[in-house]
């Protein structure tokens, strides 16, 4: 057994900050199925969203967040990520970030959706990755320990506290339990639950299907993000930053169709106004081959196409065969982030005594109903160093849970049989096709818009697909880097979470944010102005509602 104060699950952004936070003041390791360096926060191109300009201000930026959640954040939580927004920039600053700087050697900010005003602090479109590895530098100076490609499986609970966790080393093939005082969740979102989506394959929510298996409350889950603007074809993602940098969106008539939808703020309103925009001139016949619209950089000259959009260029070039400073780019919408989460407050506390949350896995709920591009960076910066703190003080304050040997023989004796395969195993069936199915199902039928009778069919053919899930057989056992058995759990994990997505969207019978329902299409505060709330039960999810903290913005009508 392996034994540490704090235990931070999850190597990216919201891990290693609330990792280096806590390690200030007790024993921290981070474990992480993937390298850290590998994590999708890397991907991230847009920027950090933080109210730094001389005409900005942090009551603008709460404000935008706010009416940008279509009013179903909380806002004080929107408070602190605003508030604390500055001060994390330039300590991150300090940590060695080199942010982009205007030409007077301040950080500089652009443009992103929803937002009054440039709030985004970039480094070039490399933002997520330069942040990713000056935080992972600082992790290795501090000399926290770092268990690589070791999967969660199961976290240790006793007397509804979470004691530790049982984890499975990919290279050694085997299972480990590690004790601690707190652990950290922050393994991301569950973008892999769709078949169109921009995430990596390995944001399979492991860490909220875990949570929910152990008891947690999950929150907001029918909220996903569908982001407007995909390469065609393989839908990886074209940073907002391209329209912050003055981008536009064509139809096939060459027409910029956002005027119709968005006439204030036209290619930057939000991502859920634009991607609807989007699917409609699609649907309506004015896309390309009935398929896809243009993104057009043309005019905004090879220089600063090269300076500021380098990935975007290179992105395109390779796989979509198009150079963005001399012709349009091929785009449709596709999943992008996951609002809904492990629910916590605002220093990342869950609803089960010694677990934590931070980063998308966890819904605090800053983005409420719609996130804003740049506020999911900062959110995971902001609340995993609150993340951080709040677990350093558990480790310093409370004694050590109770995690007696029972626990441990169940969970190990149960996932050892299961790892190395139990049941006979249904010959004809895969993870693949089952995978291929759900995945299908998800952006098909829960998608952007959606319909009651298409979420109950999608949510029949669910249950079918867990049946069938429930018949297979682990494949190939437990043996050094089994990755057809990784895919296998995390097909698991994300069949829990589609059935709780697409259940949750059926029953909320109104649109707000990303959630459009064709058959309620109007946002309905009477009945609906309040938060999802998710446990497991014994026959599966069991939900209710809960309030929507409002400070200071009563719920206005949402117009860009
Ligand atoms: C292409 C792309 C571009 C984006 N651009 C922006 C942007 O410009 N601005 C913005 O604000 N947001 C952006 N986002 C969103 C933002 O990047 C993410 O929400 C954020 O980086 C998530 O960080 P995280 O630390 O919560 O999780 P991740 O960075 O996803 O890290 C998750 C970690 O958890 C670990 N993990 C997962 N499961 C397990 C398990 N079972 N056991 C052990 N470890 C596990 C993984 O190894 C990984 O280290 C973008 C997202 C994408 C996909």
């Amino acid at each position: 057994m392996l034994i540490h104060e704090v235990l931070v699950v999850g190597g990216g952004l919201a891990g290693l900050m609330a990792a280096l936070v806590a390690s200030q003041k007790a024993d921290v390791a981070v474990l992480s199925k993937i390298y850290p360096t590998r994590s999708h926060s890397g991907a991230a191109q847009g920027g950090f969203n933080a109210a730094l300009g001389e005409d900005d201000s942090v009551e603008a930026h709460i404000f935008d967040t706010v009416k940008g959640s279509d009013y179903l954040g909380d806002q004080d939580a929107i408070e602190v990520l605003c508030s604390e927004g500055p001060e994390v920039i330039l300590e991150l600053e300090r940590m060695g970030v080199p942010w982009t700087r205007t030409p007077e050697g301040r950080v500089a900010q652009r443009s992103l959706g929803g937002a009054g005003f440039p709030r985004a602090c970039f480094a070039a479109d490399f933002s997520g990755h330069v942040v990713l590895h000056t935080l992972f530098e600082q992790v290795l100076r501090r000399g926290i320990k770092i268990y690589p490609e070791w999967h969660l499986v199961e976290l240790l609970v006793e007397d509804g506290q979470v004691a530790g966790v049982l984890a499975y080393d990919l290279a050694r093939a085997r299972l480990e339990v590690i004790r601690s005082k707190a652990v950290i969740l922050a393994t991301g979102g569950y973008g892999r639950a769709f078949a169109k989506t921009t995430n990596a394959h390995a944001n399979t929510g492991d860490g909220m299907a875990i949570a929910y298996r152990a008891g947690a409350v999950l929150s907001d889950m029918e909220f996903v993000q569908f982001h407007p603007t995909t390469l065609y074809g393989t839908n990886i993602l074209i940073s907002e930053a391209a329209r912050g940098e003055g981008g536009y969106l064509r139809n096939y008539d060459g027409e910029r169709f956002m005027v119709h939808y968005a006439p204030q703020k036209m290619e930057l309103a939000p991502r859920d106004v634009v991607s609807r925009a989007i699917f409609k001139e699609i649907k309506e016949g004015r896309g390309f081959e009935g398929q896809y619209v243009h993104l057009d950089l043309t005019h905004l000259g090879e220089a600063l196409v090269a300076e500021r959009l380098p990935q975007v260029r290179d992105l395109a070039i390779r796989y979509a065969g198009v150079d963005p400073a001399r012709a349009p780019m091929p785009i449709e919408p596709a999943q992008h982030y996951s609002m809904g989460g492990v629910r916590t407050d605002v220093w990342g506390m869950t609803s089960l005594t010694g677990l934590l949350a931070a980063g998308e896995v966890a819904n605090v709920s800053v983005h409420g109903a719609n996130r804003l591009g740049g506020n999911s960076l900062l959110e995971t910066v902001v609340f995993g160093r609150r993340a951080g703190h709040r677990a350093a003080q558990l480790a310093r304050q409370e004694p050590w849970p109770t995690l007696s040997a029972a626990t441990i023989t169940r969970a190990y004796e149960s996932w050892s049989s299961l790892l190395a395969g139990r049941g006979q195993g249904v010959q004809e069936d895969s993870t693949f096709a089952i995978r291929q199915e759900m995945t299908n199902l998800m952006t098909n039928q829960v998608g952007v818009f959606r319909v009651g009778s298409e979420l109950e069919d999608a949510v029949n053919r669910l249950a079918k697909l867990k049946e069938r899930y429930q018949r297979l057989k682990a494949p190939g056992g437990m043996q050094p880097f089994n990755y057809a058995l990784m895919d296998y759990l995390e097909v698991g994990y994300l069949l829990d979470l589609c059935e709780v997505i697409a259940r949750g969207a059926l029953r909320r019978t109104e649109s707000r944010g990303a959630h459009y329902r064709l058959d309620y299409p109007q946002r309905d505060d009477q009945n609906w102005l309040c938060h999802t709330f998710v446990r497991r039960g014994e026959d599966g999810p069991e939900f209710s509602n809960g309030p929507v903290k409002i400070t200071r913005y009563a719920p206005q009508e949402r117009g860009y």
